[in-house]
């Protein structure tokens, strides 16, 4: 039964895997991956032992057409990725893409990803939220995104590499101003898991206050623009207009 299966597997905490992902892994003729050593490592973990195919940023058009020739061959395969979501934020969405395009089947099977993880535990509304995922690491092209983002009326969640905290919280500070609560979600489900929120005016001195804060895994959640007085005005203008036509 031809599948391209989208495997979710732990951010951490080896005993976040389903059990529907360890069966299909291990009925699975190869793993694309993005990295065979840290797959080999989580399959052993597992007692499985399988055909590895890495397939990153550089390769994903290659990989997939050798993929598709598989797939057509009937084979199985699952696509994960080093760390939860595959395809989000991670290498996997051309390779989904292609086989798609090629009428075969993909599925997903559910599992860790960092954003929602974080967000489940943030506090923040979560109705509406927009994932940003990573920012330009250039500061014009950051600013520019985050000005397009200064009125979204949603939770953001950007992810961030550990060396690069400092200037992203400076850079959030000065974009959404020092009243809007961020959430640091910082080495979810590992040892040193830690949650902190705080307006973004405080969000500096919390890093700076501990030298481990430089370092670790961060999903960074700020809260979203609430609709101003303007706009409630705004509107019932609008409304009371509306009436005043009505009237006889
Ligand atoms: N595909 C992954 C997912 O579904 O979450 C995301 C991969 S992305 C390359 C890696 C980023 O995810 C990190 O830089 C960090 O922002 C976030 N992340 C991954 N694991 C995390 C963890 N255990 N705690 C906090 N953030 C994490």
């Amino acid at each position: 039964l031809s599948t391209l299966y989208v495997v979710a597997t732990p951010i951490g905490n080896v005993g976040d895997i389903t059990l529907r992902a360890i069966n299909v892994l291990a009925i699975a003729d190869v793993v694309a991956c993005e990295d065979t050593r840290n797959t080999a490592q989580l399959l052993t973990r597992y007692g499985l032992s399988k055909e590895l195919i890495a397939a990153h940023e550089h390769n994903e058009r290659e990989v997939a057409d050798k993929l598709i020739a598989r797939l057509h061959d009937g084979q199985r395969i699952a696509l994960v990725s080093d760390a939860g979501t595959p395809a989000v934020s991670d290498p996997g969405a051309r390779i989904v893409d292609a086989v798609r395009a090629a009428g075969l089947r993909v599925m997903p099977l559910p599992g860790p990803s960092a954003a929602v993880s974080a967000l489940s535990a943030s506090g923040l509304l979560n109705d509406r939220f927009y994932f940003v995922g990573f920012l330009p690491s250039k500061s014009k092209q950051r600013e520019s995104v985050l000005d397009g983002l200064h009125a979204v009326p949603a939770t953001l969640i950007f992810y961030e590499a550990p060396h690069r905290i400092a200037e992203t919280v400076d850079a959030l500070a000065a974009a959404f101003g020092p009243e809007r609560q961020v959430v640091f979600a910082r080495e979810l489900t590992k040892l040193f898991e830690e949650m902190h929120r705080c307006p973004l005016g405080e969000a500096a001195a919390w890093l700076a206050a501990d030298a481990h804060r430089e370092r670790g895994e961060y999903v960074v959640l700020v809260e979203g623009a609430r609709p101003t007085d303007d706009s409630d005005d705004a509107n019932a203008e609008r409304v009371l207009g509306i009436l005043l036509d009505e009237l006889p």
